[in-house]
């Protein structure tokens, strides 16, 4: 009989790549062989020629029986070997087509390939199976031969996909396969006998002679193997326990697993698919529940299985393997390698098990990635890339669907450009649909033509593996980076399902209220199962049960959120050197973690870090390592010690986990910490900013002045140190009054930025940008505020943010004192940092009894200035001071507002703000003239209209 090789192509499998279709024809007679090939330029220079290292490339041999082809060179080495197989699949004329058999089809299909696995020739060939085949032929007794059906179900892919292909629902109950392979054996009972009760199949005939000497002597000696491997027991009661199989080569090693769990032999064994790493051979072995078949003639839909497996599920394990999972299980990782004759194995540790089980929630896979598991937490915000450790949210997501056999999550961009109209503090936006791109992971990604102006909005969809909508989350933030945008609502959908994972007890309804909070909407009514446990696990009621056990069992680090106040006895030592962590900021830390127990005088190391960074205020790490690094200064060292338990993460830390689990169980219990603070790398002003301010404090001085400009009517501008020009770039975006715009700066490097931004919007983007502003002319001038020129002279408008407290005093007086009385604009805004608020911003410098012992004003003088090119900031009174004689001297009025924080809360706005406006009653007076200074032109748009 015969089988056809692509059969195991699964429905909705993506294109196979050239490599993976080369494998299902060779297997490993396909050899590749990669080499390294260096480039070597020659430069010709007139009597001189040097030769030059180009980058390195690889090139690819592919050895086929009957082929050998040679790709091209690549950077990378994969992409060699693939161009290789590509080469060869075009040659060799293999169809790449597949095409699924109908269920009739399989059905026969299925039948074949049974036979054909108890067939005299299959044993001879490299197949995973034939390992299980020839070990149970070395067994005595009646069940010699005897294959167990799980077996077949596990480690033929074939057999796998044949069944879905007849049934579908063989994907979600891993129990229906074992009945359609008995279904299947019924009509090959002239060749093969089953048996119902023992779940496993046998040749009637017996094979030949010599083939069963030469099983018998293939291992003589005694050659024995010892594998580590956990048991999960059924009843959470009992603990997870590392256990020892000892494994002669000449017995059938699921034999040994079974007797471990209590069984004479591997007849009544199930087996999970592979967990963990694809490469590797790690599964859960465990007891069959019976009734184990199904009755296929009325197959009750699925999600009814709980019904079966009601009272036999073990919780623990099926949550870990994402199936159901019966009785008590053995995870360990053995198997017999295509070379029929070798056995391979791993040791599975109780504290790869937590590993393992830590990888399963968002958080959990950024401790992984960060190495710090008692320290390190999934932040709640991602600021900037610069300060994201460990793997980006993207990733985590990524690895989480793949750990939880969903597809791969599907992000697409919405540009969209930021429209006419203020609304509230946040910029409008105008979708356009037609530019929706939609992009799967990994897929790079063609923007439209952006401007710099364009915001992108990301969207994500998770998807079942049969690729269902799921969960989609659709923020309305937009971000001037696709990353960023990528990043933050990643970062959204981790944060939900981290919470959620972590308080599964929540009933539904609430599951969706918080859902709402972070713009997410679940589609499936059961994303629990689809997410979680046993695909067939869609009784509520039971599903209930199976949450409380693991929110015990598992979830117990959410408890530090619950207990608050959890540091005894904090010690900080070492001198107070004046440098410490504030908001945004990025301490680096050494650390070690102890269990302690002083009955029995023992303190075990349990983590420790050597140098290890995280960004302040995002919650990247557990909260009272945060408060107490922020009580610290370089150099200091803090002491201190918590009741507080979480098995789970300590026996995922620590090396040697049997030792650890045993104190952890002493009463006397207590984690000690030690840390010290190394060193500081200070935010700059604006990410500090923007750890505390939402809309960034930056965003909302320019929505001020752009309120202000609305309301005034004016037609002319005059932006004083206009930098990068955010603020000209934002006025582009709105319907104001505006004719003429102008930005003056000292600094070349500024205005090239800000030439930029505007060309790109103004020229590059002319069309977008033309229907809303009535502006027809920019120009950018390079020269200092101080100095006077007519070329500024005739403006409605000043505006001045945060340009006076880069100058010295002396020099902002006098740039107030130019401005006022030669240029004369109807309104002169202007914005400095309040010095006061800095107490905020650098908030918890000094250790809390300190603290409180500390007067306001000596507290604020330990303040730093935000930026170090800060010549001073000034506090609310120095401000006013300042601003209202200066009004006086030039007959203006003068108000005073501000951006973040309030004007009526202590200390007042984060950035202060005074509104100069001229008193219109002394309209008559004559601008002076005073001797010219130009400026120089450094970039002009003038509207070619009409
Ligand atoms: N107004 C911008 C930039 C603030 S940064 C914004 O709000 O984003 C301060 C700017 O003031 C810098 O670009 C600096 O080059 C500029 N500046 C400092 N002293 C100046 C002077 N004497 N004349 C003109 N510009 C000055
Ligand atoms: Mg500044």
């Amino acid at each position: 009989m015969e089988t056809r090789e692509h059969l195991d192509v699964l429905p909705k499998k993506p294109t196979l790549t050239p490599k993976a279709i080369i494998h299902h024809n060779f297997g490993i007679k396909a050899c590749y062989v990669v080499e390294e090939v260096k480039e070597v330029h020659q430069i010709k220079c007139p009597g001189l020629s040097i030769p030059q290292m180009g980058p390195c490339l690889y090139r690819c041999t592919l050895q086929l029986p009957e082929l050998s082809v040679i790709s091209g060179t690549f950077k990378k080495k994969k992409d060699a070997e693939q161009s290789a197989a590509e080469i060869a699949i075009e040659k060799l004329g293999i169809c790449t087509e597949t095409v699924d058999p109908t269920p009739q089809e399989a059905q026969e299909n299925l039948v074949a390939r049974i036979c054909y696995i108890f067939s005299e020739k299959f044993l001879l060939c490299d197949h995973p199976l034939c390992g299980h085949i020839r070990a149970t032929l070395r067994r005595k007794g009646d069940l010699c031969g005897s294959v167990p059906i799980s077996v077949l179900a596990v480690y033929d892919v074939k057999l796998l996909s044949l069944c879905k292909c007849i049934d579908p629902d063989v994907e979600s109950n891993p129990f229906l396969i074992i009945s359609y392979i008995m279904r299947a054996t019924a009509n090959l009972y002239q060749y093969l006998a089953t048996s119902e009760r023992h779940l496993c199949i046998r040749r009637l005939s017996p094979y030949p002679q010599d083939i069963l000497e030469s099983l018998m002597n293939e291992h003589d000696s005694q050659e024995c193997i010892t594998v580590a491997a956990v048991r999960i027991p059924s009843s959470v009661e009992q603990s997870i326990e590392q256990v020892t199989l000892h494994i002669s080569l000449k017995e059938y090693y699921i034999d040994i697993i079974a007797h471990e769990l209590g069984f004479e032999d591997a007849t009544n064994i199930l087996i999970s698919r592979n967990l963990g790493k694809a490469s590797s051979e790690t599964r859960l072995f465990f007891t069959a529940p019976k009734p184990c078949l199904r009755d296929l003639s009325s197959k009750l839909p699925n999600g009814k299985e709980t019904l079966y497996l009601m009272g036999s599920v073990n919780v623990r394990a099926s949550y870990f393997a994402g199936q159901d999972i019966t009785g008590d299980a053995i995870l360990a990782s053995i198997g017999y390698t295509r070379k029929s004759r070798d056995i391979f194995y791993e040791d599975v540790t109780v504290r790869l098990y937590y590993r393992m089980l830590l990888g399963k929630t968002p958080g959990g896979i950024y401790k992984l990635s960060r190495e710090a598991i008692l320290v390190s937490e999934l932040p709640s915000r991602f600021t900037t890339r610069a300060n994201w450790r460990g793997s980006l949210p993207r990733d985590i997501l990524c690895m989480f669907c793949r750990q939880h056999r969903l597809s791969e999550p599907r992000f697409s961009f919405h540009p969209f450009k930021t429209s006419s109209g203020l609304s509230g503090s946040c910029l409008k936006v105008a979708e356009s649909d037609e530019n929706v791109i939609e992009h799967v992971n990994g897929v790079s990604v063609t923007s439209p033509k952006n401007s710099d102006s364009e915001l992108f909005k990301c969207e994500i969809k998770l998807l079942s593996r049969c690729g269902d909508l799921i969960l989609l989350c659709s923020p309305k933030d937009g971000y001037k980076k696709q990353n960023d945008a990528i990043q933050n609502v990643s970062l959204k959908v981790l944060s939900w399902l981290n919470m959620w994972l972590k308080s599964m007890i929540l009933p539904f309804e609430q599951l969706y209220e918080t859902a709402d909070d972070f713009n997410i909407q679940i589609f499936s009514n059961n994303i629990i199962s689809e997410i979680l446990a046993g695909q067939s696990a869609q009784n509520g009621e039971l599903n209930a049960i199976r949450c409380n056990k693991l929110v015990e069992s598992t979830y117990m680090n959410s408890l530090d959120d619950i207990l608050g106040n959890v540091v005894q006895s904090l010690k900080i030592e070492g001198p107070y050197s004046g440098v410490r962590p504030c908001n945004g900021s990025l301490p680096c830390i050494r650390y070690s973690v102890s269990l302690a127990v002083e009955s029995q005088n023992v303190k075990e190391v349990i983590e420790v870090y050597d140098e290890f960074e995280f960004e302040v205020g995002v919650g990247a790490v557990v909260s009272y390592i945060e408060e107490v690094v922020m009580q610290m200064s370089v150099g200091q060292c803090a002491y201190f010690s918590t009741n507080f338990l979480a098995p789970d993460l300590f026996s995922a830390s620590a090396g040697d986990s049997v030792k650890m689990l045993s104190l952890l169980s002493s009463k006397d219990c207590r984690i000690e910490y030690e840390i010290s603070l190394i060193k500081v790398a200070e935010p700059p002003e604006e990410r500090m900013e923007q750890a505390l301010f939402s809309p960034p404090l930056s965003k909302q001085r320019v929505e001020f002045a752009v309120q202000q400009i609305l309301e005034s009517h004016a037609t002319t501008l005059i932006d004083f140190g206009c930098g990068s020009g955010s603020l000209l770039e934002a006025l582009l975006n709105y319907p104001t009054s505006l004719e003429k715009m102008a930005g003056v700066d000292i600094s070349q490097k500024g205005l090239s930025r800000a030439a930029k931004v505007l060309n790109s919007k103004l020229v590059t983007n002319s069309d977008a940008v033309g229907q809303w502003t009535s502006v027809q002319s920019v120009i950018l001038y390079e020269g200092s505020i101080t100095n006077f020129g007519s070329q500024l002279q005739g403006f409605d408008i000043g505006t001045c943010l945060e340009v006076i407290e880069h100058m010295e005093e002396d020099q902002a007086c006098l740039f107030g004192d130019v401005t006022l009385s030669f240029f004369r604009p109807r309104i002169l805004i202007v914005s400095t940092p309040n010095f006061e608020y800095n107490v905020v911003l650098q908030k918890s410098n000094s250790p809390a009894q300190e603290q409180e012992e500390l007067d306001e004003k000596t507290l604020l003088q330990s303040c730093k200035f935000r930026n170090h090119d800060h010549k001073f900031e000034w506090t609310r009174a120095q401000f006013t001071q300042w601003a209202s004689d200066l009004a006086a001297r030039h007959n203006y009025k003068v108000e005073f507002s501000g951006v973040g924080g309030s004007a009526d809360v202590e200390p007042g706005y984060a950035s202060q703000i005074a509104l100069f406006k001229r008193d219109w009653k002394l309209e008559d007076d004559v601008l002076k003239r005073v001797d010219e200074h130009h400026y120089n032109v450094i970039w002009e748009w003038n509207c070619k209209k009409e």
